[in-house]
């Protein structure tokens, strides 16, 4: 089957057209056919960057002004003479979308029924910002291609096995009852996907293993996966609690809201923008919330950088002994996102002081171990740790072939 995979933002549709199928998920042999991205919906100079796999890359500009738009063009890039790879959009046989909040209505992917659609809705109110346009890419999909099954992803679904003793904030419980104020986690699909992979590196069934999964990207998480089942993650209400990130500031003190919004005179948006935009690496540092340009102005004697990297280790590391405290154990760590695959050296800044719980870093496997799975702690040790590379993509067209073909989840 060929699945088109949407990821639709306020101003932008990224897409992966992958070819898989029932016998492809069981021998991990999908196939991306072509990967794109288009930017500044909206506008009379949108972008539309596509690439086919193993050739060049080709860039349109033009007036794209709303997703269906958007979509329309994705069909034409994809069936173009020369740069396409499909000859008619005939030959799409589902498309999966990435949605960011599914609330406590889902707890797995779902068809695109509208039953399904209205409980999608229904959140909005938990994901302002993101719901709507995935939204618009369901119902965008849906005109262009009215015979074609769509099914939902959420990144929240993989989070619902948490319990409540996790997922509760020590708030009055009504809140909870009255306006679902919870802990949700997000980057669902990642943690699910990479401790999907750890099963064939690790040589045995998630259904046996307890695993820290890092998910180090821009916005980053950890989920403690206890059995196969995510019982902790690091994200919660919004992607904003947790580890520290690239411009979020993850855990901390509510109180210092009410205080800085008092003392600098903020309004609620701005106090916002502060906490999701101008904070972590980036608000540490004062340089920058890329972490190659950290570990760069670090090198060269930058103070800040070094304290925002210190503080970005520090954090995943307690993260991790907790998890794997609340677990009673922990058989391996798994790095995966921009910064978990890169870096050894956010890695091993990360692991360094955990050899008393039985982690013991290869230095040589771990500067070895880059956008590739491979295991960077000694044979010896204990506890082993890995990075794989995730596939969020991935997830979401093989979800969306069992959905299609009425197969259980895995
Ligand atoms: P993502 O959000 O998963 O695309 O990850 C983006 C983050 O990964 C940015 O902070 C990048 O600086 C970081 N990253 C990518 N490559 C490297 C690298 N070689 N070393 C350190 N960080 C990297």
């Amino acid at each position: 089957m060929k699945v088109l995979v949407l990821n639709c933002g306020s101003s932008s549709a990224k897409y992966q057209l992958i070819e898989t199928s029932l016998e492809a998920i069981e021998k991990n042999a999908d196939r991306e056919i072509g990967r794109g991205l288009v930017e500044r919906i909206g506008t009379g100079s949108a972008v539309h960057t596509f690439q086919a796999q193993g050739r060049e890359r080709v860039t349109d500009t033009g007036e794209i002004l709303e997703h269906r738009e958007a979509l329309a063009h994705i069909l034409r890039m994809l069936t173009h003479p020369e740069h396409g790879v499909i000859k008619s959009p005939a030959e799409i046989d589902a498309v999966g979308h990435r949605v960011v909040h599914g609330g406590e209505k889902f707890t797995q992917s779902a068809l695109a029924t509208p039953e399904a659609i209205r409980a999608v809705e229904e959140c909005i109110g938990l994901a302002p910002l993101h719901n709507p346009p995935n939204l618009r890419g369901y119902e965008a999909a849906r005109r262009v291609m009215p015979d074609v099954p769509q099914v939902l992803v959420f990144d929240t679904a993989y989070h619902q096995t948490m319990p409540p003793h996790a997922f509760l904030y020590g708030l009055p419980y009504v809140l909870y009852t009255r306006h679902a104020i919870r802990r949700y986690g997000f980057h669902g699909t990642s943690h699910r996907f990479v401790g999907w992979r750890s099963q064939e590196l690790l040589g045995r069934p998630r259904s046996e293993t307890r695993l820290v999964t890092c998910h180090l990207g821009n916005g980053a998480s950890a989920c403690a996966i206890d059995h196969g089942r995510s019982v902790d993650t690091s994200m919660g209400f919004t992607p904003l609690e947790g580890l520290l990130m690239g411009t979020r500031t993850g855990d901390l003190d509510p109180a210092v809201v009410f205080h800085v919004m008092h003392q600098e005179e903020l309004s609620e948006q701005q106090v916002n923008t502060l906490l999701n935009k101008h904070s972590g690496l980036y608000g540490i540092s004062g340089v920058s919330n890329d972490m190659r340009e950290l570990l760069a102005e670090e090198a060269k004697g930058h103070e800040r950088a070094h304290l925002a990297i210190e503080m970005f280790c520090y954090r995943l590391r307690k993260y991790i002994a907790a998890y794997a405290g609340a677990m009673g154990g922990v058989d391996a760590v798994l790095f995966t996102g921009g910064i978990g695959e890169n870096s050894p050296s956010i890695r091993a800044r990360s692991l360094a002081g955990l050899e008393f719980m039985g982690i013991h870093v290869d230095a040589a496997r771990n500067d070895a171990a880059m956008r590739r799975e491979a295991r960077i702690t000694t044979d010896a040790s204990p506890v082993a740790a890995f990075v794989i590379p995730t596939n969020e993509e991935l997830i979401i067209a093989r979800d969306t072939v069992r959905l299609v073909t009425g197969t259980p989840q895995v």
